[in-house]
């Protein structure tokens, strides 16, 4: 790998064979977000699925990356209707019929990461509510779209600002937070707005690896951090959906390392063209 130090900034550049081996990665924090999945229902605890994302991750040989990340307990962030990022999984928590859940989840194989949320419904959900996890993953998807090389990085973010525009309901994008770099760490240089102007920011050339993770409320972009240190939560209550994806950009495009077809059915509806990988 290479590292750019530009003023204060590090930003890694991997190579193919690391870009590799996070799609390693990528792909075992995918398959526990699918076992998370299958298992949301009524009655379940966010300590449960806790604990299932762990054990898959762990079975596939595999540390979670966010178990211990400055003394978070949680192998997953489990953030429920109000809560937009870093909810603590709990045994006590139970998800109820009509909750929106974002479950965001990371693995590290043999160094390297992966990093990828989802927002699901449990049981039967208000229409406005699946129309606010739809908005925040097509942002997603169109800010993975404007992950190519030649690009700027703030590309990613007016795309993912003008998805979530392009509805009649105002939305509200969270403020403060966003994506990241990503690779021998979770969390690197550059920070990824999630609103912005196209055009700036660091080139996007191949070898570069981006989490790419919209927040979007039913209301304002305003929120608070609970007590607990690390629950974050919309200040007017509206509700929040998150998603996210670890991207890499390579010479044939965006290689969405986190999604089981590498992004290719998602992307080619966008109309980028990217090679199909395993
Ligand atoms: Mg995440
Ligand atoms: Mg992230």
């Amino acid at each position: 790998m290479r590292v750019w130090r530009r003023r204060d900034r590090m930003i890694q550049i991997k190579t193919p064979d690391e870009i590799a081996l996070m799609r390693e990665a990528g792909l075992i924090t995918q398959r526990a977000l699918a076992a998370m999945r299958e298992a949301v229902r009524p009655g379940i605890t966010t300590g449960e699925l806790d604990r299932i994302a762990e054990d898959s991750i762990r079975s596939e040989g595999a540390v979670p990356s966010f178990l211990g990340y400055r003394g978070f307990t949680g192998t997953i962030c489990a953030s429920i209707n109000d809560e937009v990022v870093h909810g603590i999984p709990s045994r006590k928590r139970k998800l109820r019929e009509g909750d929106i859940i974002s479950l965001d989840c990371g693995a590290i194989f043999q160094g390297w990461h992966g990093d990828s949320a989802i927002t699901l419904g449990v049981g039967a959900i208000r229409p406005e509510h699946r129309r606010l996890v739809d908005v925040t993953e097509q942002a997603l998807w169109a800010g993975l779209a404007a992950a190519v090389p030649g690009g700027r990085l703030t590309d990613i973010s007016a795309a993912v600002e003008g998805s979530v525009r392009s509805h009649p309901h105002h939305y509200g994008i969270v403020d403060h937070y966003g994506g990241h770099g990503i690779g021998t760490e979770m969390h690197q240089d550059p920070h990824v707005l999630n609103h912005g102007r196209a055009g700036r920011g660091p080139r996007l050339v191949p070898g570069l690896a981006l989490a790419v993770e919209p927040m979007v409320t039913l209301g304002g972009s305003d929120t608070r951090e609970l007590p607990d240190g690390w629950t974050v939560v919309t200040t007017d209550g509206s509700y929040a959906a998150h998603w996210e994806h670890t991207v890499a950009i390579t010479e044939d495009g965006p290689w969405v390392t986190t999604a089981e077809d590498g992004g290719f059915a998602r992307l080619a509806e966008l109309g980028v063209k990217v090679a199909q990988r395993a």
